[in-house]
């Protein structure tokens, strides 16, 4: 029987998991079918509720409803437990929440774009559900420094306080070049620029946009300043993977989805 699974979140429309868990359920031979819902901001709950009623078994969570889905869960994971956040729902006698997006950065990083995180300088900018999704993976890969900035700066001194030795900043206190630079905002949805010192950027700084799909500002700006960039599309890929391992118990090929998602 076809099982249903979707991605919920709020603005959902430009969500690529419909086509990216197609293609993972046609090479692995699974029997599925994935959808996209948009849940009104304050409905997150009651739309979840629908579709485990009607019959779904699991759904990825996106923008802003992250830390409501963890709210939701009746278990949690030890990652999902550490992020506060959660972006797998698995629907089985309890709901179920793991959160991937560490993984899946880590993957991208580290598999598709060859960077070795162990031993590096990373400046994470954000503190909302993707940014709280990554930093446990990122300290786990023994980096040297990892400072975390927000636009509320409250926000990212929470955060940092429950990884150590995670630290955290004000965009204007910052000075000298990162070995690493991830965008874990939403400021590129809207194309709206950060407040970053220029100085964080060198030629030798990887720079990452969890945003995919567009060429948001904040990138424009680093390919300027001559560093190497690259968007979220492999993170979302790799996420991904790591959800259709958890639901279906079997690990999709990510690359030539990837490859194909791209374009080449
Ligand atoms: P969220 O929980 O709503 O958090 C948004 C974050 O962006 C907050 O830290 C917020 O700062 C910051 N922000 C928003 N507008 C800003 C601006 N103009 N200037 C500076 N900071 C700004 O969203 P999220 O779930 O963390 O998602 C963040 C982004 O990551 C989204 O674009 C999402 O699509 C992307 N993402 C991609 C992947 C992937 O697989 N590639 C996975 C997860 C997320 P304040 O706290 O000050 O409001």
């Amino acid at each position: 029987m076809t099982e249903r699974y979707a991605v919920i979140g709020n603005p959902v429309a430009h969500s690529q998991s419909p086509a990216i868990h197609a293609r993972f359920a046609q090479a692995t031979g699974q029997d599925i079918v994935y959808e996209r819902i948009e849940a009104p901001l304050d409905g997150f709950e009651r739309a979840v509720d629908e579709f485990r009623a009607a019959g779904g078994r699991g759904l990825n969570v996106t923008l802003p409803f992250k830390q409501p889905a963890f709210r939701y869960c009746g278990e949690v994971t030890e990652r999902a437990g550490a992020a506060q956040a959660v972006n797998t729902l698995v629907f089985g006698s309890q709901v179920r929440g793991d959160n991937t997006d560490g993984v899946g950065l880590v993957r991208d990083l580290e598999g598709n774009l060859g960077l070795q995180l162990s031993g590096k300088s990373v400046l994470l900018m954000g503190a909302g559900g993707a940014a709280q999704g990554v930093v446990g993976s990122l300290v786990d890969r023994k980096i040297a420094r990892l400072v975390i900035a927000n636009r509320t700066f409250s926000k990212a001194a929470r955060l940092a306080a429950r990884f150590e030795p995670a630290l955290a900043a004000r965009y204007e206190d910052l000075q000298g070049a990162f070995d690493v630079v991830i965008n874990a905002t939403s400021a590129g949805l809207a194309d709206e620029p950060l407040a970053l010192p220029a100085s964080v950027i060198g030629e030798d700084t990887l720079v990452y946009d969890m945003v995919y799909a567009r060429d948001t500002a904040f990138l424009r700006a680093a390919r300027a300043a001559g560093a190497r960039c690259s968007d979220g599309l492999g993170m979302l890929v790799e996420q991904a993977a790591e959800s259709f391992l958890i639901w279906r118990g079997v690990r999709p090929a990510t690359r030539a989805v990837l490859a194909s998602l791209r374009g080449h």
